[in-house]
Protein backbone atom coordinates (compact mmCIF):
# COMPACT_ATOMS: atom_id res chain seq x y z
CA UNK A 1 0.00 0.00 0.00
CA UNK A 2 2.68 1.93 0.96
CA UNK A 3 4.41 2.06 -2.49
CA UNK A 4 1.08 2.27 -4.24
CA UNK A 5 0.44 5.42 -3.15
CA UNK A 6 3.74 6.97 -2.92
CA UNK A 7 2.54 9.69 -5.56
CA UNK A 8 -0.38 10.17 -4.04
CA UNK A 9 1.61 10.91 -0.57
CA UNK A 10 3.58 13.51 -2.52
CA UNK A 11 1.09 15.04 -4.09
CA UNK A 12 -1.02 15.79 -1.32
CA UNK A 13 0.88 15.55 1.98
CA UNK A 14 4.31 16.59 0.25
CA UNK A 15 5.63 13.93 2.47
CA UNK A 16 6.58 10.90 1.69
CA UNK A 17 8.12 7.99 4.40
CA UNK A 18 9.61 4.73 4.58
CA UNK A 19 8.43 4.38 8.24
CA UNK A 20 5.80 2.71 7.39
CA UNK A 21 7.17 -0.37 5.48
CA UNK A 22 8.74 -0.69 9.39
CA UNK A 23 6.09 -0.09 11.24
CA UNK A 24 4.17 -2.81 9.62
CA UNK A 25 7.04 -5.31 11.30
CA UNK A 26 6.04 -3.54 14.47
CA UNK A 27 1.85 -3.24 13.88
CA UNK A 28 1.23 -6.91 12.41
CA UNK A 29 2.13 -8.58 15.30
CA UNK A 30 0.73 -6.46 17.97
CA UNK A 31 -2.62 -6.40 15.95
CA UNK A 32 -2.43 -10.51 16.24
CA UNK A 33 -1.75 -9.66 19.94
CA UNK A 34 -4.79 -7.56 20.63
CA UNK A 35 -7.19 -9.99 18.74
CA UNK A 36 -6.39 -13.18 20.98
CA UNK A 37 -6.26 -11.00 24.08
CA UNK A 38 -9.56 -9.91 23.41
CA UNK A 39 -11.10 -13.31 22.33
CA UNK A 40 -9.68 -14.70 25.55
CA UNK A 41 -10.64 -12.03 27.75
CA UNK A 42 -14.16 -12.89 26.63
CA UNK A 43 -13.85 -16.32 27.06
CA UNK A 44 -12.22 -16.11 30.34
CA UNK A 45 -14.70 -14.32 31.36
CA UNK A 46 -17.14 -16.91 31.99
CA UNK A 47 -14.03 -18.56 34.38
CA UNK A 48 -12.19 -15.95 35.82
CA UNK A 49 -13.01 -12.24 36.22
CA UNK A 50 -8.89 -12.18 37.29
CA UNK A 51 -7.69 -14.12 34.28
CA UNK A 52 -9.81 -12.06 32.33
CA UNK A 53 -8.64 -8.84 33.70
CA UNK A 54 -5.21 -10.15 32.75
CA UNK A 55 -6.31 -10.95 29.03
CA UNK A 56 -7.80 -7.70 29.18
CA UNK A 57 -4.76 -5.56 30.27
CA UNK A 58 -2.59 -7.59 27.66
CA UNK A 59 -4.83 -6.30 24.74
CA UNK A 60 -4.75 -2.64 26.15
CA UNK A 61 -1.07 -3.02 26.13
CA UNK A 62 -0.73 -4.44 22.74
CA UNK A 63 -2.69 -1.05 21.63
CA UNK A 64 -0.96 1.26 22.95
CA UNK A 65 2.19 -0.28 21.17
CA UNK A 66 0.51 0.31 18.37
CA UNK A 67 -0.87 3.83 18.83
CA UNK A 68 2.57 5.09 20.35
CA UNK A 69 4.87 3.12 17.60
CA UNK A 70 3.56 6.27 15.12
CA UNK A 71 5.96 8.18 17.39
CA UNK A 72 9.04 6.81 15.49
CA UNK A 73 8.52 8.79 12.84
CA UNK A 74 8.78 11.68 15.17
CA UNK A 75 11.96 9.81 16.96
CA UNK A 76 13.41 9.36 13.41
CA UNK A 77 12.72 12.37 11.40
CA UNK A 78 15.33 11.26 8.41
CA UNK A 79 12.69 8.13 7.51
CA UNK A 80 10.50 10.98 5.76
CA UNK A 81 10.91 13.55 3.05
CA UNK A 82 8.88 16.47 2.24
CA UNK A 83 8.95 16.14 -1.75
CA UNK A 84 7.24 18.51 -4.33
CA UNK A 85 4.01 16.36 -5.72
CA UNK A 86 5.42 15.08 -8.54
CA UNK A 87 4.43 16.09 -12.30
CA UNK A 88 1.87 13.72 -14.36
CA UNK A 89 3.93 12.29 -16.23
CA UNK A 90 6.34 11.04 -13.41
CA UNK A 91 3.12 9.48 -11.71
CA UNK A 92 2.00 7.94 -14.91
CA UNK A 93 5.14 6.85 -15.58
CA UNK A 94 5.33 5.27 -12.38
CA UNK A 95 2.00 3.85 -12.27
CA UNK A 96 2.43 2.04 -16.03
CA UNK A 97 5.36 0.50 -14.85
CA UNK A 98 3.61 -1.33 -12.00
CA UNK A 99 0.81 -2.23 -14.44
CA UNK A 100 3.77 -3.55 -16.79
CA UNK A 101 4.88 -5.58 -13.82
CA UNK A 102 1.55 -7.48 -12.98
CA UNK A 103 0.69 -8.39 -16.28
CA UNK A 104 4.09 -9.50 -17.80
CA UNK A 105 2.51 -12.97 -17.15
CA UNK A 106 5.14 -15.15 -18.46
CA UNK A 107 7.32 -12.08 -20.60
CA UNK A 108 10.74 -11.71 -18.17
CA UNK A 109 11.31 -8.56 -20.42
CA UNK A 110 8.11 -7.12 -20.11
CA UNK A 111 8.15 -7.59 -16.34
CA UNK A 112 12.18 -5.90 -16.12
CA UNK A 113 11.06 -2.84 -18.16
CA UNK A 114 7.74 -2.20 -16.00
CA UNK A 115 10.57 -2.47 -13.12
CA UNK A 116 12.65 -0.48 -14.17
CA UNK A 117 10.10 2.27 -15.42
CA UNK A 118 8.61 1.83 -11.93
CA UNK A 119 11.73 2.59 -9.52
CA UNK A 120 13.09 5.36 -12.29
CA UNK A 121 9.85 7.24 -11.65
CA UNK A 122 9.90 6.23 -7.71
CA UNK A 123 13.37 7.72 -7.37
CA UNK A 124 12.12 11.02 -9.25
CA UNK A 125 9.44 11.49 -6.86
CA UNK A 126 11.85 10.91 -3.72
CA UNK A 127 14.73 13.39 -5.57
CA UNK A 128 11.73 15.81 -5.69
CA UNK A 129 11.41 15.64 -9.67
CA UNK A 130 8.31 18.07 -10.01
CA UNK A 131 7.24 20.73 -12.46
CA UNK A 132 9.53 23.34 -13.13
CA UNK A 133 8.50 27.03 -14.28
CA UNK A 134 6.63 29.71 -12.40
CA UNK A 135 2.87 29.05 -11.61
CA UNK A 136 0.84 30.27 -14.22
CA UNK A 137 2.52 31.80 -17.15
CA UNK A 138 6.34 32.42 -17.36
CA UNK A 139 7.46 35.41 -17.80
CA UNK A 140 8.05 36.74 -21.50
CA UNK A 141 11.82 36.74 -21.42
CA UNK A 142 13.58 34.19 -19.32
CA UNK A 143 15.95 37.20 -17.68
CA UNK A 144 12.83 38.84 -16.28
CA UNK A 145 12.43 39.67 -12.67
CA UNK A 146 9.96 37.79 -11.14
CA UNK A 147 7.29 38.65 -7.86
CA UNK A 148 5.05 36.73 -6.96
CA UNK A 149 2.47 37.71 -4.40
CA UNK A 150 1.15 33.94 -2.53
CA UNK A 151 -2.30 34.08 -2.01
CA UNK A 152 -2.09 32.87 1.89
CA UNK A 153 -5.32 34.45 3.61
CA UNK A 154 -4.87 37.05 5.57
CA UNK A 155 -0.81 37.59 6.05
CA UNK A 156 1.73 37.78 3.75
CA UNK A 157 4.22 36.06 1.55
CA UNK A 158 6.62 36.86 -1.83
CA UNK A 159 8.42 35.45 -3.83
CA UNK A 160 10.64 36.97 -5.50
CA UNK A 161 12.97 35.37 -8.39
CA UNK A 162 15.78 37.53 -9.75
CA UNK A 163 17.33 37.36 -13.27
CA UNK A 164 19.69 35.96 -12.35
CA UNK A 165 18.01 32.68 -11.29
CA UNK A 166 18.43 33.79 -7.03
CA UNK A 167 15.46 33.49 -4.93
CA UNK A 168 14.05 35.78 -2.31
CA UNK A 169 11.30 35.04 -0.16
CA UNK A 170 9.80 37.76 1.82
CA UNK A 171 7.87 36.67 5.18
CA UNK A 172 6.87 33.33 4.95
CA UNK A 173 2.80 33.52 6.14
CA UNK A 174 1.28 31.88 9.01
CA UNK A 175 -2.08 32.48 10.54
CA UNK A 176 -2.51 34.36 13.78
CA UNK A 177 -4.34 32.05 15.16
CA UNK A 178 -1.21 30.72 16.37
CA UNK A 179 0.31 27.66 15.53
CA UNK A 180 -0.53 26.41 11.78
CA UNK A 181 0.55 24.34 9.15
CA UNK A 182 0.42 27.20 6.65
CA UNK A 183 4.50 27.48 5.90
CA UNK A 184 4.20 23.54 4.55
CA UNK A 185 0.55 23.57 3.17
CA UNK A 186 0.56 26.49 1.01
CA UNK A 187 4.03 28.42 1.02
CA UNK A 188 6.35 25.34 0.26
CA UNK A 189 4.59 24.02 -2.86
CA UNK A 190 3.84 26.99 -4.09
CA UNK A 191 7.63 27.44 -4.33
CA UNK A 192 8.64 23.65 -5.04
CA UNK A 193 5.99 24.27 -7.94
CA UNK A 194 7.92 27.56 -8.86
CA UNK A 195 11.09 25.83 -9.45
CA UNK A 196 12.50 26.69 -6.11
CA UNK A 197 14.52 24.24 -4.78
CA UNK A 198 16.57 25.92 -2.57
CA UNK A 199 15.96 30.17 -1.29
CA UNK A 200 19.10 32.32 -1.31
CA UNK A 201 17.39 34.95 1.10
CA UNK A 202 14.47 34.50 3.47
CA UNK A 203 13.57 38.23 4.72
CA UNK A 204 11.06 38.38 8.10
CA UNK A 205 10.12 41.90 7.89
CA UNK A 206 8.59 41.37 11.25
CA UNK A 207 7.91 38.41 13.76
CA UNK A 208 4.27 38.80 13.75
CA UNK A 209 2.41 35.34 13.39
CA UNK A 210 0.82 36.12 9.90
CA UNK A 211 4.10 37.12 8.55
CA UNK A 212 7.08 34.56 10.59
CA UNK A 213 4.75 31.97 11.42
CA UNK A 214 5.24 29.65 8.37
CA UNK A 215 8.90 30.52 8.35
CA UNK A 216 10.42 27.34 10.66
CA UNK A 217 8.78 25.36 8.30
CA UNK A 218 10.10 26.78 4.88
CA UNK A 219 13.80 26.97 6.18
CA UNK A 220 13.89 23.37 6.75
CA UNK A 221 12.22 22.92 3.53
CA UNK A 222 14.52 25.36 1.48
CA UNK A 223 17.49 25.95 3.55
CA UNK A 224 18.12 29.30 2.55
CA UNK A 225 21.87 30.78 2.51
CA UNK A 226 20.54 33.68 4.40
CA UNK A 227 17.85 34.89 6.35
CA UNK A 228 17.15 38.73 7.28
CA UNK A 229 15.77 40.43 9.80
CA UNK A 230 14.81 44.28 10.78
CA UNK A 231 14.63 44.53 14.38
CA UNK A 232 15.98 41.99 16.88
CA UNK A 233 13.48 40.80 19.69
CA UNK A 234 15.10 39.05 22.05
CA UNK A 235 11.93 38.11 24.02
CA UNK A 236 10.18 36.33 21.21
CA UNK A 237 10.02 33.02 21.65
CA UNK A 238 8.85 32.78 17.21
CA UNK A 239 12.03 34.72 16.39
CA UNK A 240 14.06 32.69 18.56
CA UNK A 241 12.83 28.81 17.16
CA UNK A 242 13.09 30.57 13.58
CA UNK A 243 16.74 31.93 14.66
CA UNK A 244 17.21 28.10 15.86
CA UNK A 245 15.96 26.54 12.48
CA UNK A 246 18.07 29.06 10.54
CA UNK A 247 20.87 27.72 12.30
CA UNK A 248 20.15 23.93 11.60
CA UNK A 249 19.89 24.30 8.72
CA UNK A 250 23.18 26.46 7.58
CA UNK A 251 21.71 30.01 6.98
CA UNK A 252 23.68 32.96 7.92
CA UNK A 253 21.67 35.52 9.78
CA UNK A 254 22.00 38.64 8.83
CA UNK A 255 20.20 42.02 10.33
CA UNK A 256 19.18 44.83 7.80
CA UNK A 257 19.04 48.54 8.55
CA UNK A 258 17.64 51.28 6.48
CA UNK A 259 20.68 52.39 3.99
CA UNK A 260 21.33 48.99 3.36
CA UNK A 261 21.51 47.56 -0.20
CA UNK A 262 22.68 44.20 -2.06
CA UNK A 263 22.88 43.81 -5.88
CA UNK A 264 21.86 40.54 -7.57
CA UNK A 265 22.28 40.89 -11.13
CA UNK A 266 20.58 44.16 -12.56
CA UNK A 267 18.24 44.33 -9.44
CA UNK A 268 19.24 46.57 -6.63
CA UNK A 269 17.05 45.45 -3.27
CA UNK A 270 17.25 48.36 -0.79
CA UNK A 271 16.87 48.89 2.34
CA UNK A 272 14.77 51.57 3.64
CA UNK A 273 13.42 50.64 7.18
CA UNK A 274 13.84 50.65 10.05
CA UNK A 275 16.99 52.64 11.64
CA UNK A 276 19.16 51.05 13.57
CA UNK A 277 17.29 50.38 16.90
CA UNK A 278 17.84 52.92 20.17
CA UNK A 279 16.47 50.64 22.56
CA UNK A 280 15.91 47.05 23.13
CA UNK A 281 12.10 45.84 21.96
CA UNK A 282 10.45 43.89 24.27
CA UNK A 283 8.02 42.76 21.40
CA UNK A 284 7.43 42.56 18.27
CA UNK A 285 5.88 45.86 16.51
CA UNK A 286 4.40 46.42 13.17
CA UNK A 287 6.48 50.04 12.84
CA UNK A 288 9.84 47.66 13.33
CA UNK A 289 8.87 45.99 9.71
CA UNK A 290 11.60 45.74 7.09
CA UNK A 291 10.73 47.46 4.31
CA UNK A 292 12.55 46.62 1.18
CA UNK A 293 12.69 47.74 -2.60
CA UNK A 294 13.83 46.34 -5.63
CA UNK A 295 14.90 48.18 -8.31
CA UNK A 296 15.27 46.98 -11.95
CA UNK A 297 15.68 49.72 -13.85
CA UNK A 298 12.50 51.65 -14.95
CA UNK A 299 10.54 49.51 -12.30
CA UNK A 300 10.44 49.45 -8.88
CA UNK A 301 8.67 47.09 -6.41
CA UNK A 302 8.18 48.93 -2.94
CA UNK A 303 7.36 45.84 -0.20
CA UNK A 304 6.55 47.53 3.50
CA UNK A 305 5.18 44.63 5.63
CA UNK A 306 3.03 46.60 8.25
CA UNK A 307 4.14 49.83 8.66
CA UNK A 308 1.74 52.42 9.99
CA UNK A 309 1.19 56.36 8.74
CA UNK A 310 3.46 57.54 10.87
CA UNK A 311 6.48 55.74 9.33
CA UNK A 312 5.20 55.95 6.02
CA UNK A 313 5.33 60.12 6.75
CA UNK A 314 9.22 59.79 7.55
CA UNK A 315 9.96 57.65 4.16
CA UNK A 316 7.61 59.31 1.46
CA UNK A 317 10.05 62.21 1.03
CA UNK A 318 12.86 60.03 0.98
CA UNK A 319 11.48 57.78 -2.03
CA UNK A 320 12.78 58.19 -5.05
CA UNK A 321 10.60 58.48 -7.61
CA UNK A 322 9.73 55.71 -10.27
CA UNK A 323 7.39 55.50 -12.81
CA UNK A 324 6.34 51.94 -12.48
CA UNK A 325 6.26 51.12 -9.34
CA UNK A 326 3.98 48.24 -7.79
CA UNK A 327 3.55 48.62 -3.86
CA UNK A 328 2.57 45.78 -1.36
CA UNK A 329 -0.41 47.91 -0.24
CA UNK A 330 1.29 48.36 3.87
CA UNK A 331 -0.40 46.29 7.02
CA UNK A 332 -2.68 44.07 4.46
CA UNK A 333 -4.37 47.75 3.43
CA UNK A 334 -5.46 48.91 6.97
CA UNK A 335 -7.11 52.25 7.53
CA UNK A 336 -3.74 53.56 9.75
CA UNK A 337 -1.64 52.89 6.81
CA UNK A 338 -1.61 53.82 2.95
CA UNK A 339 -1.95 57.28 4.32
CA UNK A 340 -2.51 59.61 0.59
CA UNK A 341 0.63 61.68 1.52
CA UNK A 342 2.92 58.47 1.38
CA UNK A 343 0.33 56.94 -1.87
CA UNK A 344 1.03 60.71 -3.36
CA UNK A 345 4.78 60.08 -2.88
CA UNK A 346 5.35 56.29 -4.05
CA UNK A 347 2.89 57.09 -7.08
CA UNK A 348 2.13 53.31 -7.21
CA UNK A 349 0.87 52.14 -10.96
CA UNK A 350 -0.57 49.13 -9.21
CA UNK A 351 -1.32 48.08 -5.22
CA UNK A 352 -1.43 44.56 -3.77
CA UNK A 353 -3.34 44.07 -1.03
CA UNK A 354 -2.75 40.44 0.70
CA UNK A 355 -5.76 39.72 3.21
CA UNK A 356 -8.04 36.85 3.96
CA UNK A 357 -11.67 36.56 2.65
CA UNK A 358 -13.88 38.26 4.34
CA UNK A 359 -11.41 38.92 7.24
CA UNK A 360 -12.62 40.03 10.62
CA UNK A 361 -10.57 43.19 10.16
CA UNK A 362 -12.12 44.27 7.09
CA UNK A 363 -8.93 44.83 5.16
CA UNK A 364 -8.73 46.51 2.80
CA UNK A 365 -10.27 49.50 4.28
CA UNK A 366 -12.83 51.03 2.17
CA UNK A 367 -10.99 54.89 2.81
CA UNK A 368 -7.90 53.05 1.48
CA UNK A 369 -9.28 51.72 -1.74
CA UNK A 370 -10.51 55.41 -1.98
CA UNK A 371 -7.15 56.82 -1.36
CA UNK A 372 -5.87 54.77 -4.53
CA UNK A 373 -8.67 55.22 -6.37
CA UNK A 374 -8.13 59.14 -5.91
CA UNK A 375 -4.10 58.43 -7.39
CA UNK A 376 -5.12 56.64 -9.93
CA UNK A 377 -3.94 53.18 -8.88
CA UNK A 378 -4.62 49.87 -9.84
CA UNK A 379 -5.41 47.92 -6.90
CA UNK A 380 -5.28 44.11 -6.71
CA UNK A 381 -6.44 41.99 -4.07
CA UNK A 382 -5.17 38.11 -3.26
CA UNK A 383 -8.59 37.38 -2.10
CA UNK A 384 -10.65 38.37 -5.22
CA UNK A 385 -7.38 37.45 -7.66
CA UNK A 386 -5.71 34.68 -6.26
CA UNK A 387 -1.59 34.87 -6.27
CA UNK A 388 -0.50 38.19 -8.19
CA UNK A 389 2.28 37.69 -10.63
CA UNK A 390 4.35 40.61 -11.70
CA UNK A 391 7.11 40.61 -14.76
CA UNK A 392 9.61 43.34 -15.47
CA UNK A 393 12.29 43.76 -17.92
CA UNK A 394 13.75 46.38 -16.25
CA UNK A 395 11.03 48.45 -19.06
CA UNK A 396 7.70 47.60 -18.85
CA UNK A 397 5.93 45.29 -16.41
CA UNK A 398 3.35 42.98 -16.88
CA UNK A 399 0.81 42.46 -14.19
CA UNK A 400 -1.09 38.80 -14.23
CA UNK A 401 -3.59 37.12 -11.52
CA UNK A 402 -5.97 34.31 -12.68
CA UNK A 403 -8.49 36.58 -14.09
CA UNK A 404 -6.51 38.29 -16.10
CA UNK A 405 -3.30 40.43 -16.82
CA UNK A 406 -3.15 44.32 -17.36
CA UNK A 407 0.96 45.66 -19.17
CA UNK A 408 1.85 48.99 -17.98
CA UNK A 409 4.61 50.93 -20.31
ZN1 LIG B 1 0.57 41.52 9.04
Amino acid sequence: AELALLPVAASAFSRITAAGLLLNFVAIPLMTVTQLAGMLAVAAAAVSPALAELCGYVAHLATVGIVESARFVDVFPQLTRRVPAPDALVTAGYYCGWVLVFAAGGRPAVRAAGCGLAVAAGLGIVAGLGPRGFVQRPCPGDAELRVLFLDVDQGDATLVRFPTGQSLLVDAAGSLRGRSAVGERIVAPVLWKAGVRRLDYLVITHGDPDHAGGAEAVIADFRPREVWEGVPVPGSERMRRIAAAAREAGAAWRTLQAGDSLRVGEVEVVAWHPPPPAWERPRVRNDDSLVLELRHGRVSILLPGDIGADVEAQLGPLLPRSPLRVLKAPHHGSRTSSSAAFVAAAAPVAAVVSAGRENRFGHPDPAVLQRYAAAGTAVLETARSGAIDVCSNGNRIRLQTAAGSAVYR
